[in-house]
């Protein structure tokens, strides 16, 4: 487990409701698994690799995502057992030949429907 103990962004008692300020180099990180947010500094916080953006609040959180403390700490991701829906998403369309645009288009006309 890697904790990250000094950060230069941190800043205190940072009121809450900064949603907006979600993103690198803002002092906390939201738990890949239960989407808790959560600060550097706080305990049993996890931290996957530097090329993996995946944090998690605890350790159990951690593991129950797929994350493993054996051998070489890594994440399902890091692994290569796992996918970002996005990634899924793009990989769909190249198969079947398919645009964002035409399924959107069906996604919405059937929204409609129902
Ligand atoms: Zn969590
Ligand atoms: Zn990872």
């Amino acid at each position: 487990m890697r904790q990250r103990t000094s950060n230069p962004f941190h800043v205190g008692s940072n009121p809450a409701g900064g949603a907006e300020e979600l993103e690198m180099g803002t002092d906390y990180h939201v738990c890949s698994h239960c989407n808790e947010t959560f600060y550097y500094d706080e305990e049993d916080i996890v931290a996957c690799g530097d090329d993996c953006n995946r944090w998690w609040c605890n350790p159990k959180c951690a593991v129950e995502d797929g994350y493993r403390f054996e051998d070489e700490a890594s994440c399902n991701y890091c692994r290569g057992e796992e996918a970002e829906d996005t990634d899924l998403f793009k990989f769909l369309l190249k198969k079947y030949n398919l645009n964002r645009g035409t399924v959107l288009k069906q996604y919405l006309e059937q929204k409609e429907r129902t």
